[in-house]
């Protein structure tokens, strides 16, 4: 950057949040209340800023602030979701600043090459590990200098309170390098409690362990990529996240699970039955679980996680309905039926081998048992094998393959957790 032209000397004195580790623009601060009247704040923090003045290097932002433009209008999907992209238009129409990217008034950080007497900014170094980390330049492995082409460029999964840095300081920092920029820049939400940023400095937390001690952590999992769309603010309550799981895991799913391979075991000795002609009902199913799947694909290559798992979860609740219209524990109380019984048992094992691929990377433990359950194994390989992209591909099980019938996938609850 330097090299190019892009890093010069001047003095600086601004607000400068201790917390952010980042200068504050005048327009970015709120004013305090309560310990903290009369002095301007960290929006993000609640506590007063410092004025800080130094002399120190600076990275010439304003020279990118019309290429960056330029390159947003163009590529509009760089930056996700819509709200995130228009935050960094709006940022970047109002025009930036030389930022400071040294400081003198400290003695610890990485020197600045050239100058002993400065270190490089915590902002600016944290950056550039982004390609250090992956071998630019050889930096962390002199001898695998491919490395940072095969990682670089990526998708950044970052929190929307560090947006800026990743959509508008960073590309500037590879334009000014003449290295390509980030693929996306993905900014999802805040978990909020009471409205505000849970935060540990506020004391406003709730630990994870104690969510994943009670639910176990495939329901957490689960619930936070489900109740919360990617990309958006959303609450936490014990009260949502018991109902989910005893409605779409417990009853939707481990129920399903549970049943289906109780009723291969009593009806047709725990070996997955040949399935006889296809009906209405049965097609149904099949469309729906390659529809499904599709989306589901969709989805997760837009970053709709939540989408994605709400598509599975239709497979779920239509294979349920047709469980109760199918009624295989009538059909069996009839030798004649043999066929149609086969036929539906078949296609529920089927639409679960489906979920159990979907659903793998959001619950990874009850996705295991539910494919041993299925006895996928043997004929299909490993669960974390299997492609999203052909899960809908009908027919994939086995008929003569050895289910299981394995505890609940999702156990009743114990009492609810007293302590909050
Ligand atoms: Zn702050």
């Amino acid at each position: 950057m330097r090299e190019n032209g892009f890093v010069t000397e001047g003095s600086y004195e601004g607000p400068y949040c201790v917390g952010c580790e980042e200068f504050k623009l005048p327009g970015d601060l709120t004013a305090g209340t309560g310990d903290n009247a009369g002095k301007e704040c960290c929006p993000v923090h609640s506590k007063p800023v410092e004025i800080l003045k130094e002399n120190n290097y600076f990275f010439a932002l304003t020279k990118f602030q019309q290429p960056l433009i330029e390159h947003y209008q163009k590529n509009k999907n760089r930056i996700q979701p819509e709200s995130a992209y228009n935050e960094v238009m709006s940022f970047l129409n109002q025009g930036l600043q030389d930022i400071s990217m040294s400081r003198s008034s400290v003695n610890w950080g990485i020197e600045v090459p050239w100058n002993t007497e400065q270190v490089i900014y915590v902002w600016f170094d944290a950056l550039l590990n982004y390609a250090t980390a992956i071998n630019y330049a050889g930096f962390a492995d002199n001898s695998n200098p491919e490395q940072f082409n095969k990682y670089w460029p990526a998708v950044h999964l970052v929190g929307k309170d560090i947006l800026r840095f990743h959509a508008v300081y960073w590309p500037a920092m590879l334009m000014a390098a003449g290295l390509p920029l980030p693929e996306k820049v993905f900014a999802h939400g805040w978990l909020l409690v009471g409205g505000e940023k849970m935060s540990k400095s506020k004391l406003t937390g709730i630990a994870p362990e104690q969510i994943v001690d009670h639910f176990g952590s495939d329901a957490f999992r689960y619930y936070f990529m489900r109740a919360i769309a990617f990309g958006q603010d959303g609450s936490f309550s014990w009260e949502d996240i018991s109902a989910r799981y005893t409605a779409e895991l417990a009853n939707g799913l481990g129920n399903l699970a549970s049943r289906l391979t109780a009723m291969i075991e009593k009806y047709c000795g725990a070996v997955l039955p040949t399935p006889g002609q296809y009906q209405e009902a049965d097609n149904a199913i099949i469309n729906l679980v390659a529809a499904s799947t599709k989306a589901a694909n969709t989805a997760i290559d837009n970053f709709e996680i939540q989408q994605a798992v709400s598509a599975t979860k239709d497979i779920i609740d239509q294979v349920n309905l047709y469980v109760t219209e199918q009624a295989p524990w009538v059909l069996a109380k009839n030798p004649e039926n043999e066929s149609r019984l086969h036929t539906v048992l078949y296609v529920i094992s089927e639409a679960l081998r489906a979920i159990a691929v979907l659903h793998h990377p959001v619950m990874p433990i009850a996705t295991e048992s539910l494919w041993q359950m299925l006895g996928a194994k043997e004929s299909l390989g490993d669960l974390a094998d299997q492609s999203i992209i052909t899960a809908g591909d009908w027919g994939q099980l086995k008929p003569g393959s050895v289910t299981s019938k394995l505890d609940s996938l999702f156990p009743r609850l114990e009492e609810e957790p007293t302590s909050v």
